[in-house]
């Protein structure tokens, strides 16, 4: 038999990275009491989130730009942009980081029963997530393999591979999580009472 060789193509990047390499524990707790605060003063999110986020919180209907809105959310996101511009490096885009633009910026605090099913951030070109608290239990995030629609006839994988239909990811508090904002994922519903505290974003390409 000839020499033979197989070889990964195509692949799906997911960047994850602290955020800073010293003060997550200061940043965070100021970002989880200012979340507080949005909560509570946003009265219409709250409504929004009754109807379409059952159970938490979400400022994704009402204040969705908190990196306009405040400035620990414009110092978040200036942090973040460095992430993203490593992110796209990864991705070989030929852009440059200042074509990369926060657009969105809202905020997600997930008590128990709480879940966000699997969805992709439309008109995006890199989305992802800050973790502000994750406590010990809390959901993961699950990524579907982005070719799965196209696996019509593929059969099951070994109990034991390495290569899965979905990815679950178990990011910690300080972590920045990036993927490109068309590759479908969902965090499933929360078992635990403590609060599971995110930043969302989009990036859009100026
Ligand atoms: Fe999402």
């Amino acid at each position: 038999m000839p020499d033979s060789m197989t070889e990964a193509h195509f692949a799906t990047l997911i960047y994850r990275a602290p955020l800073l390499t010293r003060g997550l524990r200061a940043i965070n707790a100021d970002l989880a009491e200012e979340c507080g605060k949005i909560r509570d003063f946003d009265v219409p999110g709250q409504r929004w989130s009754k109807d379409n986020y059952p159970g938490g919180y979400t400022s994704y209907g009402s204040m969705d730009r908190l990196h306009r809105f405040s400035s620990t959310f414009d110092t978040l996101r200036r942090r973040i942009d460095r992430h993203v511009a490593r992110y796209a490096d990864a991705l070989e885009w030929d852009v440059t980081p200042d074509q990369l633009a926060m657009t969105d910026c809202w905020i997600n605090l997930m008590p128990r029963g709480c879940a966000h099913s699997f969805h992709v951030h439309p008109q995006s070109v890199i989305s992802g997530t800050y973790y502000v608290q994750t406590p010990r239990g809390a959901s993961p995030i699950t990524f579907e393999d982005p070719r799965l629609t196209k696996m019509m006839a593929a059969p099951r994988r070994r109990a034991e591979a390495v290569q899965r239909s979905h990815v679950r990811l178990k990011p910690r508090a300080g972590d920045v999580l990036l993927f490109e904002s068309w590759l479908r994922h969902e965090v499933p519903p929360s078992r635990i009472d403590a609060l599971r505290i995110s930043v969302s974003f989009n990036y859009h390409l100026r």
